[in-house]
């Protein structure tokens, strides 16, 4: 039975599926998709009042119907009330539509008026037969999102019958609603899908109205539940603790020609207190670009092998993850401490080799790009995991992360400030340490601003660094809506620098390249085999070779804030002053401009940040956009105090009263919670 009837209707077209699109699968998710706007059917207009271009309804007669040819086929109807006359066109229309329109009948109108050719006149208006002194609805008509093929009025008739059956009980106390003024669950829903005849358009279209303040607050205080559960879930599952003398990691710390900056201790003595208990860590170890993030990963693997388990370090491109067993490994080895290398590129032979190892627990430390988390690695018995840069992971890529490291402590870097407001709503779930100190002897980065017409004298400069024996990256344009284009571009500025350099040694690096090669390019720079690095974007996050002083950036405008400071933080690692050319293209749009200035102005990845936010909102950060869903639907990230509040509540709802808490997150999240906290 269902075998044939899915033959007929293919399963992407059913009604089910049209829903499922918008989210639509239980009565709550019905009930919880709100009415973009309203159109106003609760009165009737006189034709002769009826304002051009403000959509209205009437109530007329037809007086005549006749199909026109000129200047195309179309059904002209001609209609009056008692004030006025006006003409409807149909340039599409079905015969049984024609037959509605015949002289005498009585419509209702729904639409725009406007001045036409022959005076008032309506284009394709919504129209309905009526009877006599038919009533009117007592209600504005919602306008909900759709999707194609998902017209309005089975939206309407869904919601209606869903808002019929659903529980609309309150899930927030009484004194809660009063505190904050905010109406009931019941009040909010029924007055947002069924305003009553006489309320403005307008004012319920607001998203501060008391019925949409509502609707917030109580979204954000499903996200907040479900990351406070998590967190405290967490807390209950367990974890190996990780407690050592500290023997490897005071013998590294002894091997290197610095010491730790304040910031750098601070934040190890917390993760190692964490790696100590026996519930998981969950630790964002969040510092600008430069700051050593590395190093303190390094000393909380050691930990971990010391205690007798097994570290994994995973990155998000091959780049980064070479880069960080070139810098781990040679720290580990005086140490006797064997590093496995895992990568998408390497030969199947050497990964099913590494990954033996790695499952028979006979070395301690494994680093890698996704490839450590995919089928057929198992760690003999991992004890932390962590992850650089992990929101440029893929969803599923999280999830599985997730689960493997389920009963591991958990460690993950980045270098994208993340504003305090998101900070709270998506990584609630997070223990957070800050490095905001940079080490000792770094040279500020000098930023300037130059004009492409002035570009011969930039390449005057690459050349001088070079030849005194610094060496520079030269950033490509961005394209970002190709990545053929991207790469063409790539190409076209290498072959291009290396005409107007031919002294110099200059290299290629982009994304397309193959993982060996890609490695290839950047040993030789960091051998200074390279002199000039012509690269993509590839280049933005973790790549660090200190002799490399001068980046020159081509049409800066193009790029992000966030973007821009990754790239800028590739330049000042070593004594020498570093400079950071933005070439850009005049003329700059608003936005451009307002960009280029702040990145100008600062230094600091935080203020940067923040800025960022401002000029562009919050979607991009963390990777919120990659999940498909968004994740919040009606509340504002920015709206702090209203998040803030939220979290509060979050807390003291789910102890003292958990009922409540459970029955709002079924209402709210479903089955979305999973994706929510990947
Ligand atoms: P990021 O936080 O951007 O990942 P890295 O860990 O790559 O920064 O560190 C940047 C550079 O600073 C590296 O070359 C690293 O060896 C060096 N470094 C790290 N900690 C210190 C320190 N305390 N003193 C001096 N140099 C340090
Ligand atoms: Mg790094």
């Amino acid at each position: 039975m269902a075998e044939s009837r899915s033959k007929k209707q293919p399963a992407s077209n059913t009604l089910a599926a049209r829903l499922a699109r918008l989210g639509l699968v239980r009565d709550e998710d019905f009930i919880l998709h709100l009415p973009l706007r309203y159109e106003d059917e609760t009165c009737i207009t006189p034709v002769a009042a009826a304002v051009p271009g403000t959509p209205a309804q009437f109530e007329v007669e037809v007086v005549r119907s006749e199909i026109a040819f000129r200047p195309r086929r179309q059904l002209v109807v001609q209609v009056r009330d008692a004030s006025g006359m006006l003409t409807l066109r149909f340039l599409n229309f079905y015969p049984n539509q024609q037959k509605a329109l015949q002289p005498g009948a009585r419509l209702r109108l729904f639409g725009e008026l406007r001045d036409g050719f022959l005076g008032n006149e309506m284009i394709h208006p919504r129209f309905q037969a009526i009877a006599p002194a038919a009533p009117l609805p007592q209600t504005l008509t919602p306008v909900y999102p759709t999707t194609a093929g998902l017209g309005q009025a089975t939206l309407r008739r869904l919601v209606a019958r869903a808002l019929e059956r659903c529980n609309l009980d309150d899930t927030l106390p009484a004194p809660v609603r009063s505190r904050l003024g905010l109406p009931t669950f019941a009040e909010a829903l029924h007055l947002l899908h069924t305003p009553p005849a006489g309320s403005r358009p307008q004012a319920l279209e607001s998203r501060q109205h008391p019925a949409w303040r509502r609707m917030q607050f109580d979204e954000l205080l499903a996200q907040q539940l479900s990351l406070r559960r998590a967190y405290l879930g967490r807390r209950a599952r367990g974890a190996p603790r990780l407690a050592a003398s500290g023997g490897l990691t005071q013998r590294l710390l002894a091997a290197l020609p610095f010491r730790l900056t304040g910031a750098q201790q601070r934040a190890w003595r917390e993760i190692a207190g964490d790696l100590g208990q026996p519930h998981p860590m969950q630790r964002l170890l969040q510092g600008d670009v430069g700051s050593g993030k590395t190093l303190v990963a390094a000393l909380a693997m050691l930990q971990a092998v010391e205690a007798g388990h097994q570290a994994a370090l995973m990155a998000p491109t091959e780049i980064l993850a070479e880069q960080h067993y070139r810098k781990l490994a040679p720290w580990f080895a005086p140490l006797g401490i064997e590093v496995a290398w895992l990568s998408g590129s390497q030969k199947k032979s050497e990964k099913r080799a590494a990954a033996q190892k790695v499952g028979a627990g006979e070395t301690p430390i494994a680093i890698g790009t996704h490839a450590l988390i995919e089928e057929g690695v198992e760690f003999a018995r991992l004890g932390l995991a962590i992850v650089d840069e992990q929101h440029r992971f893929g969803v599923r890529q999280r999830l599985a992360l997730k689960e493997k490291g389920r009963f591991a402590h958990q460690l993950i870097m980045s270098a994208t400030p993340i504003p305090r407001t998101l900070a709270m709503s998506y990584y609630a779930d997070l223990d957070v340490s800050v490095l905001d100190e940079l080490p000792p002897g770094r040279t500020p980065v000098v930023t300037k601003l130059v004009s492409a017409a002035r570009r011969d004298e930039v390449i005057a400069r690459v050349e001088a660094a070079c030849r005194q024996g610094g060496q520079a990256y030269w950033v490509c344009p961005l394209i970002e809506e190709s990545e053929t284009l991207q790469l063409k571009t790539a190409e076209e500025t290498y072959a291009r620098l290396r005409a107007e350099l031919p002294q110099l040694a200059v290299g290629l690096v982009h994304g397309r390249l193959k993982g060996e090669e890609k490695t290839a390019v950047m040993a030789a720079f960091a051998a200074g085999r390279i002199q000039l690095l012509v690269a993509t974007t590839v280049i933005e996050v973790g790549v660090d070779v200190p002799n490399a002083s001068l980046m020159v950036i081509e049409h800066a405008e193009r790029f992000g804030l966030a973007q821009l400071h990754q790239l800028r933080g590739r330049v000042g690692r070593g004594a020498r002053e570093s400079v950071c050319v933005l070439l850009f293209e005049p003329p700059l749009s608003e936005l451009a401009r307002a960009r280029l200035k702040v990145i100008f102005e600062s230094s600091d990845g935080f203020a940067i940040a923040r800025e960022d936010l401002r000029l562009r909102g919050p979607g991009e950060f963390i990777g919120a956009r990659q999940s498909g869903l968004p994740l919040l639907r009606y509340a504002d990230l920015e709206d702090a105090a209203l998040v803030e509040q939220a979290r509060h509540l979050a807390e003291t709802l789910l102890s003292a009263a958990p009922e409540d808490a459970e029955a709002h997150l079924r209402r709210w999240l479903g089955s979305r919670e999973a994706l929510l906290k990947a």
